[in-house]
């Protein structure tokens, strides 16, 4: 936030600093200093290293930040899970963020709909720290929209036996553990009839189909395009009830869309504030860049949508913490939206006001920018945000007195005449 956060109690303001600090002090240190960011970027890490950072997140207090501490969790709400978010994508980078993010909603799910065995099975230990974790939630012939997904499993006496493809998953390569959702029942496109499986990385008939970690950014995560070749799993790894999962995995969604536009706005924050300092100390023509009109107005026009975004997010936040997470789905998507546009507007900004040295590796701007990017569809595309922003928008702004004939007859009189 560049400007006064009123959004937030002095509690959170400081729980902010504080996370900022812990990560730069304790977190982002020796191996996982500023030359692994730079490895992460050229896919040059390894399993030792993600297991590490885990572990340190783990000891950092900010795995599973809304899941009550009993189950390892932070105790804490989504206000501090999306502030730690915010941190993370600042002082880290965003594939950090987002291997934490994935604990936050992940872990949700599993402490609000997870048996006993789950919760102590797999989440006790993911949020101390000892488990990487892979989402792998998109096909090829499904990404935006889940209920039409092919991945399934059938029922063999005690197990689910497992087939399908995921693709776009990042920590394939690493994950101790995959979180898959597939259709145990119902036809394609059903809502009910998709179950959540939980699939131990070592797993047989797991494999790796193709490498995609060379894509345009959100790089070092072993990012791979997976297969399922009747992968045994047990019946009480599924999470929940069998066939209900189209509730938890939406539900877990309006968390994740928070997270994913804090962390890009975190990263989009620092992209900022290396382009103020830069274009107040460029010379040019005899003075600073910073006193050019045309460039100290891109400076004002992206710390404003920061500002605008990091307030609707915690607005939605809150809205989560009040009424749980199915709460507040318009104000989720307008944050979400707002926030992963804002964040590739400013970072570009950022970029375009440094000129060509912006463009290299000398700052880490241009990996901002294009990790950013993906923020803009991942976890669910900005046009899906408007989507759910018109409906429930029009829901709001409807008003039954202005139904009618009135509209192309106005002279006859309308509601909107009568109230001028
Ligand atoms: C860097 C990165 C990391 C990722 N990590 C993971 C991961 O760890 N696990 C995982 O499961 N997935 C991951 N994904 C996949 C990501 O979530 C999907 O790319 C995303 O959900 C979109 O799905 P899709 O790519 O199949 O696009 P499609 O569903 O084919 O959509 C393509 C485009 O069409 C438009 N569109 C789609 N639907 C609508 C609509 N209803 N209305 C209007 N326009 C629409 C949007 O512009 C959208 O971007 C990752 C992707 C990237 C790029």
């Amino acid at each position: 936030m560049i400007g006064e956060d009123t959004s937030l109690t002095e509690a959170e303001r400081e729980y902010l600093e504080e996370t900022v600090e812990t990560l730069r002090s304790d977190v982002f240190v020796g191996d996982l200093d500023q030359d692994h960011f730079r490895a992460l970027d050229e896919n040059r890490e390894s399993a030792a290293d993600w297991q590490e950072f885990v572990s340190r997140a783990g000891d950092a207090g900010l795995l599973g930040i809304s899941v009550p501490e009993e189950y390892n969790g932070g105790g804490l709400g989504v206000v501090e899970t999306v502030l730690a978010e915010q941190a993370l994508g600042y002082a880290g980078t965003i594939v950090h963020a987002c291997q934490v993010s994935l604990t936050q909603h992940i872990g949700r799910t599993l402490y609000e709909h997870g048996s006993d065995h789950v919760r102590d099975t797999y989440l006790k230990p993911l949020l101390d720290g000892e488990v990487v974790l892979a989402q792998a939630f998109t096909e090829p012939s499904s990404g935006t929209d889940m209920a039409h997904l092919d991945t399934s499993a059938r029922r063999e006496g005690e197990e689910w036996v497992l087939n399908g493809e995921k693709r776009f998953v990042d920590f394939a390569r690493y994950g101790d553990l995959f979180v898959v959702p597939a259709r145990t029942g119902g036809e394609a496109g059903d809502r009910d009839g998709l179950s959540i499986l939980l699939v131990e990385g070592d797993a047989d008939g797991l494999s790796i189909e193709m490498d995609l970690s060379d894509w345009h950014g959100f790089r070092g995560t072993g990012a791979a395009w997976i297969r399922f070749d009747d992968v045994h799993v047990p019946a009480e790894n599924v999470v929940g009830d069998p066939g209900a999962a189209w509730s938890y995995l939406t539900n877990e969604l309006n968390l994740e869309h928070l997270t994913i536009a804090r962390y890009c706005l975190g990263a989009a924050e620092r992209a900022l504030e290396i382009a103020a300092n830069y274009t107040d100390n460029r010379i040019v023509n005899e003075r600073p860049l910073s006193r050019y009109q045309a460039v100290n107005h891109g400076i004002a026009d992206a710390a404003t949508k920061l500002d605008a975004a990091y307030l609707l997010n915690t607005r939605a936040a809150r809205l989560l913490d009040e009424g749980g997470l199915s709460a507040g789905r318009m104000e989720g998507a307008m944050a979400k939206a707002f926030g992963n546009d804002a964040a590739h507007e400013v970072a570009d900004t950022a970029m375009q006001v440094m000129g060509g040295v912006g463009t290299t590796t000398l700052y880490p701007v241009e990996r901002i920018q294009r990790d950013v990017r993906a923020g803009r569809f991942l976890g669910g595309a900005s046009e899906v945000m408007r989507s759910i922003v018109q409906h429930d928008a029009y829901d709001e702004l409807r008003d039954d007195a202005f139904a009618g004939e009135y509209v192309g007859a106005e002279l006859d009189g309308t509601p909107w005449v009568e109230q001028r």
